[in-house]
């Protein structure tokens, strides 16, 4: 699959997909505006999703901070906006950032882009002529969240850019 290609359809496909920051609110209204069930549960820890009698659903738990909600959320959107669910898989692991599979590496990615466009990256780039995490850490709420999680989401987030900044070059030579 051409991620770099999906995620130029969903740009055009979804209003401020990569180009504003999302938060859980904006993910809910896209959810709706998909067709989503969105339930809330708050006796999960990580939102879950699937489809069933063709119907989608997502559940979440609304008590998390917000960072890590918008992630989850976006996670989980990504498996729909990705049709991961057409593939007829069951999603039991339990969420995590850092999953190895492709499926949810790719979730994954379109979740960091909900939460930190790439345009704001470009823009940073180009003001200071280099990238470090430290740069990221004024826009986002921290009291909520450990420093260590922050940095490594905005760092996770840094190396997100760098792979689609190169997936994209090399498309362009071929
Ligand atoms: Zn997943």
């Amino acid at each position: 699959m051409n991620l770099t290609k999906i995620i130029n359809n969903l740009e055009i496909k979804i209003k401020g997909f990569n180009k504003i920051r999302m938060i859980p609110e904006d993910l809910l209204a896209i959810a709706e505006d998909i067709d989503i069930n969105t339930i809330i549960d708050k006796t999960i820890p990580y939102p879950k999703s699937f489809v069933l009698n063709k119907e989608k659903f997502i559940y979440y738990n609304p008590d998390k901070e917000e960072n890590i909600f918008t992630l989850f959320l976006g996670h989980e959107l990504g498996h729909f906006l990705l049709n991961h669910h057409n593939l007829n898989l069951l999603y039991h692991s339990p969420f995590s950032l850092f999953h190895e599979t492709e499926l949810e590496k790719e979730a994954n990615v379109i979740a960091f882009l909900f939460w930190y466009p790439t345009i704001y990256i470009k823009r940073k780039l180009e003001k200071y002529g280099r990238l470090e995490v430290n740069m990221f850490f004024n826009e986002f709420q921290i009291e909520d969240i450990k420093t260590e999680l922050l940095t490594h989401l905005i760092h996770t987030r840094l190396k997100i850019y760098e792979d689609y900044y190169n997936l994209n070059k090399i498309n362009k030579i071929i």
